[in-house]
């Protein structure tokens, strides 16, 4: 099962990401409106909103991959804007949008990644057991990955992400469309690695009982704007409310979920897992 919130150490203060003024358009749309926030080293982070809150925006200017129009971002010690490719070896990213290639084994998605990213032969090696061994797909290194399942492959991605020792981890939806075993086999795995290896963890899902059972700081975008921050217990506070939904819909009038919203945003759902 989760861990939730099994930690029993205290964090530094120090921070692992700075947002100030983070602003993005795209022609007439805001998407991003002069947001600042910060993430700790070490925690689990969790960046939660409603469909185009502007969630994946931010992901993209935290991670280098668009521009920001206005503000400033600082990751792990670096300046994103000025420095892009410190803040490329600092972070590991899981997108939505499996980015494998079906063609090759396990081994090789991670070799590949391995020599794009500079890590030497010999550390490559051993690193490459070490998180297939974790992610428990060692004996399976040498299947093809389109033989691997929806599951399978979300492992396989996050030890990929792993393989150049980032700071931190990007997860953009990892469990979305898995079964609920295989996203409890997921997080428990990511927890490890917040615990084990102190990982921090940025992630968006829209399981709003995953972000209440593993995160210690929940983040709630709305309309391009960031309307809530704190631990579960101080949106508990913040808002009156207990669960995680009444928090969530309490400060955005919105559920989370697309299935629950219409038809067409159900739709829109089935559209991103299959794309
Ligand atoms: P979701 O949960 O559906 O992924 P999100 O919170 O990640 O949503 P974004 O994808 O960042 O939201 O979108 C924020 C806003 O920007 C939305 O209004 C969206 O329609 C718009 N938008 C996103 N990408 C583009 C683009 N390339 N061109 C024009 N508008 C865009």
């Amino acid at each position: 099962m989760y861990g939730a919130h099994a930690k029993c150490y205290t964090y530094p203060m120090e921070s692992i990401i700075e947002v100030k003024g983070l602003t993005k358009t795209y022609g007439n749309v805001l998407a991003v409106d002069h947001i600042s926030f910060s993430v700790r080293k070490g925690e689990i982070f969790a960046f939660l909103g409603p469909n185009g809150a502007g969630k994946t925006t931010t992901i993209k200017m935290l991670t280098t991959l668009l521009r920001p129009h206005d503000g400033s971002i600082r990751l792990n010690g670096f300046n994103a804007l000025k420095e892009p490719d410190k803040v490329r070896r600092s972070i590991g990213i899981v997108f939505q949008d499996p980015s494998l290639d079906e063609e090759l084994t396990a081994y090789e998605n991670m070799e590949f990644h391995g020599v794009l990213y500079g890590v030497p032969k010999k550390v490559r090696r051993e690193r490459i057991e070490e998180l297939l061994s974790m992610v428990g797909l060692w004996e399976r290194r040498g299947d093809l990955v389109k033989r691997f399942s929806g599951g399978m492959k979300r492992r396989l991605e996050i030890a990929r992400g792993l393989l150049h020792h980032p700071q931190i981890l990007f997860l953009d939806e990892p469990t979305l469309g898995l079964d609920p075993q295989t996203r409890v086999s997921i997080w428990s795995y990511v927890e490890r690695l917040n615990q084990e290896e102190g990982i921090t963890i940025f992630f968006t899902t829209h399981y709003l009982y995953e972000a209440e059972r593993v995160a210690d700081t929940i983040a709630i975008m709305d309309n391009g704007k960031i309307v809530a921050q704190g631990t579960p217990e101080e949106l508990r506070a913040k808002t009156g409310m207990t669960s995680l939904e009444d928090i969530f819909i309490s400060l955005t009038g919105r559920r989370i979920r697309e299935e629950e919203a219409g038809p067409m945003e159900g739709l829109r759902l089935r559209r991103k897992i299959l794309r």
